[in-house]
């Protein structure tokens, strides 16, 4: 990873139309303030709330928000799937730690609290 402040704050701002295309101004609004302070540098993290804005969580929104090139790095997965990483887990609980991050149109994202993966779990019931 070693993207540029100006690479950034261009992935940054696509991921804020894409918030907006879906009605959360909430995030769009987080992601202007990190967008700024990026201009200190592109290693600067901005929290939210229980959102917390890296370069590498830009790259997982993106992905779950399924813009190109990042859609493919996002696995789908069905409902209540556990994590692929930590399921080989010695502890039998690990991969039961799993937070929603987001309600989006494309599904509800989904990260794993042990190792940070993201995943989009498709709803099935309607
Ligand atoms: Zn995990």
């Amino acid at each position: 990873m070693s993207r540029t402040v100006e690479e950034l704050q261009e992935m940054v701002a696509t991921l804020g139309k894409a918030a907006m295309g879906i009605g959360r101004s909430d995030l769009a609004s987080q992601l202007r303030i990190y967008s700024l302070s990026l201009q200190r540098g592109p290693g600067e993290k901005f929290n939210a709330g229980s959102v917390h804005w890296s370069e590498e969580s830009v790259v997982d929104w993106l992905g779950l928000f399924q813009v190109p090139p990042y859609a493919d790095q996002c696995p789908i997965r069905p409902e209540q799937a556990r994590c692929e990483k930590c399921v080989a887990s010695p502890n039998p609980r690990a991969y039961l730690h799993v937070d929603t991050l987001a309600d989006l149109p494309s599904g509800r994202a989904r990260k794993c609290r042990k190792c940070g993966a993201v995943w989009l779990e498709r709803r099935t019931r309607q």
